[in-house]
């Protein structure tokens, strides 16, 4: 049998290259990771954790307010974008150090440089050293796409928008999926200017329609501005720094800053793959199959590289999986349905399930329960903030086949809901369940 430096060498120390690398290595594998960044990949060093963080800080601008409707006598407040900047940021760096433990206290060697394919069993590593490894995981994650257009290096992305000097007084995101619309409720709570410009006219595609229109609604009577129908032609700077945006449709805008929120592409450049077969797909997404196995048999993929559901929690199952199937004697495949996700937008929405169109599309007649109400508090605090739940039923057997949710702690209701749909429990299930009063999730169980 042929003997390699390592049984796994990982590319790509995120959510799904950390889990598959300790896990192997906790089945008794010998396993390298390589990371030319900072363990804990976009989730953890610049994404989901530092973006919620930023989702709490935003919030408090409305808590300040309404608590005078309760009874809080509150100053004017200020807000200081680089206190909490710092402070994210110093937590994002004690999570980095959490996961270089978890590598280190599981025995997995942390190569901290860039290493890419150099055939089926060897990764060249930017020292100039070659190491060979039985099996090889790209986890390299995806990267911020940046459009084609003159002036496009005068903008940022996700990655550099935690790190900002200041606050900017009008920010301009393109794009209008998750990031934008996350990005846009943060910056608007801090007293930001924000315009959303995207190239169709639908905000947060593949979310059910009537969940992501009372978002759009609730934006728009903020004061959040969109430009919709919107191609990017060209970005310029004036004299005073500041950027001017022209799009196809419309007078150009000027911003301080200029975020790109306009998809994610697999990060699989120069990783050297065609060296060992390994065939690439759209996007220069890595081609898996059910088991995260590429072209080349010794070469496998989880995560955003493979472009099948760009989240965390589906990455860090897949690391799992190729992990317990190729190092535990455990076989096991992640199962996609099902799955929720949450935009952390102001307020937040959330779905799990089919949507209202989906669900016409595959069963005709499905029927379709809703609930449109104003929380209790935002009633008290003047906020004229409607909530939206909406069920969809299969129209013969009961069953919930999705549930989507806008309204205050909308992820959290939903993570829990979310159980029962996977289970395939009914609507009448949901109805033989007694409500908890007063509270909002009350409503997922008096549905009409
Ligand atoms: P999304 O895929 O959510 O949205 C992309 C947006 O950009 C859409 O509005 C799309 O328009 C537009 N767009 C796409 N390509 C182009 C282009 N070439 N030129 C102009 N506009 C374009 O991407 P994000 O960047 O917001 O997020 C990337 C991924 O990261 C998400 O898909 C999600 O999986 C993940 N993510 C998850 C979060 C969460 O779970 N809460 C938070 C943040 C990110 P159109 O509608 O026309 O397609």
């Amino acid at each position: 049998m042929a003997s390699y430096d390592y049984d796994l060498f990982v590319i790509g120390a995120g959510s799904g290259g950390v889990r598959a690398s300790r896990v192997s290595a906790a089945h008794g594998a010998k396993v390298a990771i390589a990371e030319e960044f900072r363990v804990g990949g976009t989730c953890v060093i610049r994404g989901c954790v530092p973006k919620k963080l930023l989702v709490y800080g935003a919030h408090f601008a409305e808590d300040l307010q309404d608590a005078r409707r309760f009874g809080w006598d509150v100053p004017d407040c200020r807000f200081d974008w680089s206190t909490l900047r710092d402070n994210v940021l110093a937590e994002v760096d004690r999570l980095n150090s959490l996961y270089e433990n978890t590598l280190n206290n599981n025995a997995v060697e942390i190569i901290r440089e860039r290493a890419t394919i150099a055939g089926p069993h060897e990764v060249k590593l930017a020292s100039g050293r070659t190491v060979t490894a039985g099996k090889i995981l790209i986890a390299t994650g995806a990267w911020p796409t940046v459009p084609d257009c003159l002036g496009a290096e005068l903008g940022i992305t996700s990655n550099e928008v935690f790190h900002l000097e200041s606050l900017p007084k009008r920010i301009v995101i393109a794009g209008a999926g998750y990031i934008a619309n996350e990005f846009a409720g943060i910056f608007h709570q801090f007293g930001s200017h924000v315009t959303l410009i995207n190239r169709s006219d639908k905000i947060l595609r593949g979310y059910d329609e009537q969940i992501r229109d009372r978002l759009l609604q609730i934006s728009m009577t903020k004061g959040i501005e969109f430009r919709f129908n919107a191609a990017f032609e060209k970005v310029e700077k004036a004299a005073d720094g500041s950027l001017l945006i022209h799009v196809s449709n419309g007078d150009p805008i000027p911003a301080d800053v200029l975020l790109y929120a306009i998809g994610r592409t697999p990060h699989t450049v120069g990783l050297g793959l065609e060296t060992a077969g390994v065939e690439l797909g759209e996007r220069g997404a890595v081609k898996v199959d059910a088991d995260g196995r590429s072209s080349c048999d010794s070469i496998f993929a989880v995560g955003d590289v493979t472009d099948r559901v760009q989240l965390t929690p589906v990455a860090i199952r897949e690391g799992q999986a190729f992990a317990d199937t190729q190092f535990g004697n455990k076989p096991g495949r992640v199962d996609y349905g099902c799955i929720p996700s949450a935009v952390f937008s102001h307020p937040p929405l959330a779905g799990v399930g089919l949507t209202e169109s989906q669900a016409r599309d595959k069963f005709g007649n499905v029927k379709i329960y809703t609930s449109d109400f104003r929380p209790m508090k935002n009633v008290l605090a003047n906020r004229n903030e409607r909530a939206l739940y909406k069920m969809v039923v299969h129209p013969e057997n009961d069953k919930v086949l999705g549930l989507h949710m806008i309204g205050p702690d909308a992820p959290e209701i939903l993570q829990a809901a979310a159980i029962a749909v996977k289970a395939g429990l009914t609507k009448q299930a949901f109805d033989d369940t007694v409500a908890l009063h007063p509270s909002m999730s009350e409503e997922l169980v008096l549905m009409k």
